[in-house]
Formats: structure tokens, C-alpha cells, sequence
């Protein structure tokens, strides 16, 4: 096996200190690193036998468990690709991936055994349910290879994307792609050994799997592992951990519980957030209640983590810091750079940056530069202090009477009224104008009028920014991880002014 394989880099601390706990489980005990990666080792065998070639991928989609991590970490050592799909995807939408990827091994929940066999193609199907059982278990012997060979540019993972727009891209992601970044982010929030890292994201997606977990396996910490979002978890953990990473709505559940103060949060350290914007709100709110500064990064399934704001500097809210060590970011507008301060498209370049769409060379072409520039499609500004703020999606932004309308604008100004949780701004079809801008906003209580956000509009906008409607919701409707889907708001509003 050589050096730069990811599976030698994850082991090496377990390698030394195999008694370690690797994992704090929901029903009080722990499972140690040795454990963990011996598992690996034996699930490696097992998939060996079952037909794994390196290269080959193994598509999975299970509940959260240390099995699936061990999974995770077996397909790497066998020198396959782990290819973990989101719970909530329905058997139509699992047909897309495993046409697509063609595995030679899925792993599924055993309840969709019967859904699924018939879209497995020539794969081989395991199951695996959140308890460890089924046939993978099953399947396990005292039998464990030695990892295969293989370089630091080899795939160890493909990640599909959320596709909020078009078909699911499947993002090919290296061995020293994950390294790198892990080990980056490793040292820049200090992880060590010492540390008790509360685990709640789900495992199919890069936050989860890559940040929180390899994060962690590096240092040495130890994980506290819960199956999910569940404040009385979190809440019962934190006087014995040290650092949660978490989604924004993690922070906003956890502020809704009257238990969380300084008392409560004197053991943690470090406070992370990502995958979505942290409203300024949000961070205030934490810091008046806790007297930690959350820390929020950016990152994207193809690149893994560009920019965190800094341990040991100022935690800036509303920005996502600056790029990490080793990252370098660029604003670009249609003539190259834009000056500071100018809103642009965020590039990224670095051994974090992956090796391009699954068997998609043309869309590859389009977002990866030759020179290895991502074209990350996230709108952003770097301010003169070098703090980047992300503004949306390139796609989300709404353009009216041919002016360019940036939806986080007018969204910070409408958070700011007194009485509005949150918003989000998109841009519908209409008739005059091409887009017309539409305000969907979530009041803290019923005195808040649709009159009131448009009269603050009418204040501080310029008028081609102002809302043209003003809608009253209860919630936005969010994703598995936190985002706000602004393409189901716009589905759902299409014909508003038509
Ligand atoms: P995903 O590939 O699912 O991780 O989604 C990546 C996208 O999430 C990025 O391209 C951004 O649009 C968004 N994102 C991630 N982190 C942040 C953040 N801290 N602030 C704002 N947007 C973020």
C-alpha cells in the first residue's frame, strides 16, 4: 500500500493507539479505533469476495451507523470508490445513480431489498440496516486483507451533488483530495486528541463524512455519535465533548432550548457551521447566550472545504473567512477579477479541488478550467479586510428590467426588521420586467405585516430591488442539510405574475 493511500492516513493514529474510542454510541458504549479499523479490514474481504476490483464503486444507502463508516473505510483499503447516497432518494431517483455509476456492490437498507433488486442491474446487493444488521454483517468472516495499492490521484469517493439544477452530477474525489483537506482542517481548528467531537450530520454527504469524520480520525478524537439532529442529544453531550459541526439549523433548534448557556457549553471548544449561511442573527444570538463565537467555513461537495474564518482571529459574521492554507480563491466578473469589494463568482484552485463530473468530460469542461480553477457557480465578495462573504448561487440570481438583483441583499435587509425570522428573496417570470423580485418571508409572531418589510424596502431598496410581492410562510422549505430551496419556491410561485 503506498503512503499517500487515504485508508494509511486514516489508520495511522489507530495503528499506534487501538484501544482508543473511536465512537460514544447512543446506548452508552464505545467502540475503539483498533475495532473500527479491523472491521474495515474484514468488510474489505467481504467486499473483495463479492466482486470489488479496485476502481470499482460501492454504492450505498443506509441509515447512519459506525458500520457504515466501517463500510466507508473497507471500501477504501479493497481500493473501491464509496458512493454513499442521500436516505430520503426514492427507488426512481436510486435508479439514475446506479445506472449511472454502475457499482459492482450496493448496500441498502434491507426494508428496500425488494424495491431495489430489480434496478441493481449486475451489481452485487448487501444490506445493512442502523443497528449493523443484515446480509453485510452476516457476511463477515475473521478474514482481512491488506489494503491495495494505489496513488494519492486514485478515486476513493463519488459524491453526487444535490442537483438544484439539471441532472445529479456525480463529483470524483481522489484519495489526496480528501487528505489534504482533512489534514488542512485538521490543524487549523486545532484538533487533537484530546477533543470529543458531538457527530449528528448524516454520513452520505461531504460535512458529515469527510469534514466531521476524517476530521476527527486524524486527530485521533473521539466522536460522539448520534444518528441524527436531536437537541436533547446534543444537549446531554455537550458538558462531555468539545466541538459540534453543524448545519445553521442546528444552531437555531439549540437556541430554542432554554438549557443552552455558559454552564452548559464550558467543555466545547469550537463551534463549526456550514452548508448553508448562518444568519449574523444566528452568530449573535449564540455568542450573547454562550460566549462562543460560531465558526463558519464554506465548502461544496467538488472542492471540499476553500474558506473558514479563523481559530484564533475575529470570527466575522455573515462571512465565511478567508481561504485555508494551501486554497487560493478568486472573485471573477466578465472581464477577469473584480476589485474588492465587487460581487463576482467564486473560484477556487488546490489539492482540495476535485477531478471532475462522472463520466461528464462536457460538463466538466465547463466548470473545472484547464488550469485547474473550479468555477464554483457561488456568488461572492472578498471585503478589504480579506473576508469573503458568500452572496448565493450565480443561478439564484434574479435579474429585472435588466438590472442584476443579488437576493442575499435584500434578504440581510429584510432579517434586519424587527418581527422577521428569516427570508428569501427569488425571482419569478413577469411579464414587464423578465423576472420580478418576490420577498417570501417568515414571521416571528402575527404582528408583522406584509406592509411593514415593503415600507423598510421602500426605505433602503433601490426601487428596481424592491419586492414586488411580499409573501407570509411559516418555514422556507429546506433540505437534509439546511438549505433553503428557493428552486421549489420558484416552482411554486411560477405564475404569480402571470
Ligand atoms: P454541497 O455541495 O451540498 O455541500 O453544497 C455546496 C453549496 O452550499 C455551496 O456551493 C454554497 O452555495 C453553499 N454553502 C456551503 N457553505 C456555505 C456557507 N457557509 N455560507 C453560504 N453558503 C454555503
Amino acid at each position: 500500500m503506498s503512503e499517500n493511500h487515504l485508508y494509511s492516513r486514516l489508520s495511522a493514529y489507530a495503528d499506534a493507539h487501538g484501544d482508543k474510542p473511536f465512537a460514544r454510541l447512543s446506548d452508552g458504549s464505545s467502540q475503539s479505533y483498533g475495532e473500527t479499523f479491523h472491521n474495515a479490514l474484514r468488510i474489505a474481504a467481504l467486499l473483495k469476495s463479492s466482486g470489488l476490483e479496485p476502481g470499482g464503486r460501492v454504492a450505498v444507502q443506509v441509515e447512519k451507523s459506525i458500520r457504515a463508516i466501517e463500510l466507508y473505510l473497507g471500501t477504501v483499503a479493497a481500493g473501491g470508490v464509496f458512493l454513499p447516497l442521500n436516505t430520503a432518494y426514492t427507488a426512481a431517483e436510486l435508479g439514475y445513480f446506479l445506472g449511472d455509476a454502475t457499482p459492482s456492490i450496493v448496500v441498502i437498507d434491507p426494508a428496500r431489498e425488494a424495491e431495489i433488486t430489480p434496478i441493481s442491474g449486475k451489481a452485487q446487493l448487501l444490506t445493512l440496516d442502523g443497528d449493523g444488521g443484515g446480509t453485510l454483517s452476516a457476511g463477515l468472516t475473521d478474514e482481512v486483507i491488506t489494503p491495495e495499492p494505489c496513488t494519492g490521484d486514485d478515486l476513493a469517493a463519488i459524491l453526487y451533488t444535490s442537483g438544484t439544477t439539471g441532472r445529479s452530477k456525480g463529483a470524483m474525489l481522489t484519495h489526496d483530495n480528501l487528505y489534504s483537506n482533512s489534514a488542512t482542517l485538521r490543524d487549523y481548528w486545532r484538533f487533537t486528541e484530546d477533543d470529543v467531537l458531538i457527530h449528528a450530520l448524516p454520513i452520505f454527504h461531504t460535512h458529515g463524512l469527510f469534514v466531521a469524520t476524517n476530521v476527527a480520525l486524524l486527530a485521533g478524537a473521539t466522536l460522539h455519535f448520534l444518528p441524527g439532529f436531536d437537541a436533547e442529544a446534543i444537549i446531554a453531550a455537550m458538558p462531555g465533548s468539545t466541538a459540534l459541526m453543524g448545519v445553521p439549523t442546528f444552531y437555531t433548534r439549540l437556541l430554542a432550548d432554554p438549557r443552552l448557556d455558559r454552564d452548559l457549553t464550558a467543555n466545547m471548544r469550537l463551534f463549526v457551521s456550514g452548508s448553508a449561511p448562518l444568519l449574523v442573527d444566528t452568530h449573535e444570538q449564540w455568542e450573547a447566550r454562550t460566549g462562543h463565537r460560531i465558526l463558519e467555513r464554506y465548502g461544496m461537495t467538488e472542492t471540499n472545504m476553500n474558506t473558514s474564518n479563523p481559530y484564533d482571529g475575529e470570527r466575522r459574521a455573515g462571512t465565511v473567512g478567508f481561504a485555508l492554507p494551501g486554497v487560493e480563491i478568486r472573485i471573477m466578473g466578465s472581464e477577469g477579477p473584480v476589485d474588492d469589494g465587487e460581487i463576482g463568482v467564486l473560484e477556487v484552485r488546490g489539492p482540495n479541488v476535485f477531478k471532475g463530473y462522472w463520466q461528464m468530460p462536457e460538463k466538466t469542461a465547463e466548470e473545472l478550467r484547464p488550469d485547474g480553477w473550479f468555477i464554483t457557480g457561488d456568488l461572492a465578495m472578498i471585503d478589504t479586510d480579506g473576508y469573503v462573504s458568500i452572496v448565493g448561487r450565480d443561478k439564484d440570481l434574479i435579474i429585472t428590467g435588466g438590472f442584476n438583483v443579488y437576493p442575499r441583499e435584500v434578504e440581510s435587509l429584510i432579517d434586519d426588521i424587527p418581527g422577521v425570522l428569516e427570508s428569501a428573496v427569488i425571482g419569478v417570470p413577469h411579464p414587464d420586467f423578465g423576472e420580478g423580485v418576490v420577498a417570501v418571508v417568515v414571521p416571528e409572531d402575527e404582528s408583522l405585516t406584509p406592509e411593514t418589510v415593503a415600507a423598510a424596502a421602500r426605505k433602503d431598496l433601490a426601487k428596481f430591488k424592491q419586492p414586488k410581492q411580499i409573501l407570509m410562510l411559516p418555514e422556507l422549505p429546506r433540505n437534509t442539510m439546511g438549505k433553503v430551496q428557493k428552486k421549489a419556491l420558484r416552482e411554486t410561485y411560477a405564475n404569480l405574475f402571470t
